[in-house]
């Protein structure tokens, strides 16, 4: 039926962790006042999640992050059994389901992404994403009719929150909760959380390319972090924004999570909830800077699902927040803020502004 991109995307992602720590992220080499940097990559979240710890901290802080980790897929994964998130989708028609806070929060912020993307974003697009299965096994092209069924089955609008009794209802049976273009955001905060709860002075948080760095280099100078080159492998950039601890860099594209169906189309993971079909707009990729990670990645999802215009005008208004948009034609378009902080490096990409 199709030819898959995960197997690539996978090895892409393993091989690429050296050059992201070194290309990227580069730290100095390690300084003995500072001690040898501690870094340990595990498979969480459906990514490898790699923690590079360059300033404080011990074992004993990776294992809180990582188990910190597990505990997030195990409540916010749409793709595993007893999840929260599952039992919420379970339930879906019949009755409320108790959730943990943190799920209540998670949902809350997609909740608030699907109200400034006026309904681009949405957290209840599981049964369209299920029908597409891109990533996983079993990828498909859905049929117009298996289409027509699901996206009465999408709508944000009508998930119902009772915060005191800390529950959320899905009212329709089949209704889908996939938390899948925020959680991964929220994740990189609790990690950074936790490491500064223990001494991290100095690191470096890759969640499968949702890049959060903490603390000061050591020789002072500001961290740089790459933004991924959309038609290379991971771990390959189209040039560097130079930023200060506390800054998460997060990039939602069209290149890592996709098929190529028998009708030679590509058909990638951002789904549009009015069609049920992959957003098309000219756009590869869209990278947000910000101090959050989960609000970077809830709107590295919410402006490309709103396209360049649309989404570089959201970009703009909001404070702390900047964003660089890659089309198809090689273009590179950087919000005002982003300008000063990111350079184009010599290559295949120029920089455009919007008429
Ligand atoms: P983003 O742009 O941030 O998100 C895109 C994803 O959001 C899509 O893959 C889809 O799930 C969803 N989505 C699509 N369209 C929209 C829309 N319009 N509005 C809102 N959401 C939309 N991957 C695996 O292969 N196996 C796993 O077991 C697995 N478990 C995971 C568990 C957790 C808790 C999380 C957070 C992720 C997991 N993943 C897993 C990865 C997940 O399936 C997504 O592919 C991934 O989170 C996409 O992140 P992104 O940054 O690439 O893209
Ligand atoms: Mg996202």
């Amino acid at each position: 039926m199709s030819t898959s991109s995960t197997a690539r995307s996978i090895i892409a992602t393993v091989l690429g962790l050296a050059v992201a720590a070194s290309a990227s992220c580069a730290p100095p080499a390690p300084r003995t006042a500072r001690g040898d940097p501690i870094e340990r990559s595990d498979l969480v979240l459906g990514t490898v999640c790699t923690l590079r710890l360059l300033d404080g901290g011990s074992e004993a802080a990776l294992d809180a992050a990582f188990a910190r980790l597990r505990e997030i897929e195990d409540r916010m994964s749409a793709n595993k059994a007893g999840t929260t998130v599952a039992a919420v989708n379970a339930a879906a028609g019949s009755g409320p389901v108790k959730v943990p806070a943190d799920v209540l929060f998670v949902l809350g912020k997609a909740l608030y992404y699907w109200t400034l993307s006026g309904g681009a974003f949405d957290p209840t697009i599981g049964p369209v994403v299920k029908l597409w299965n891109i990533g996983m096994d079993g990828e498909r092209i859905p049929s117009v009719s298996e289409l027509q069924a699901a996206l009465p089955l999408v709508g944000a609008g009508s998930v119902r929150i009772d915060g005191a009794a800390s529950t959320v209802y899905l009212p329709r049976a089949g209704m889908l909760l996939d938390l899948g273009a925020i959680a991964k955001g929220y994740a990189a905060d609790e990690v950074g959380r936790i490491l500064l709860e223990r001494g991290v002075k100095a690191a470096v948080i890759d969640l499968g390319g949702n890049i959060m760095v903490l603390g000061k280099k050591a020789d002072g100078t500001p961290w740089r972090v790459g933004v991924q080159d959309p038609s290379d492998d991971r771990g390959s950039y189209i040039g560097i924004a130079e930023l200060p601890g506390g800054t998460t860099v997060v990039t939602s594209g069209i290149y890592e999570r996709y098929f190529v169906g028998e009708d030679g189309v590509h058909y990638h993971h951002i789904l549009d909830p009015a069609t049920g079909y992959p957003v098309r707009n000219g756009l590869v990729s869209v990278t947000v800077i910000a101090e959050s990670s989960i609000d970077a990645d809830g709107l590295s999802t919410t402006l490309f699902a709103l396209g360049l215009e649309r989404g570089m005008a959201l970009a703009e208004s909001l404070p702390g927040v900047e964003a660089i948009f890659i089309d198809a034609e090689n273009r590179v378009y950087a919000s005002e803020g982003a300008g000063s902080i990111f350079r184009l490096s010599d290559g295949a990409y120029t920089m455009a502004t919007l008429p």
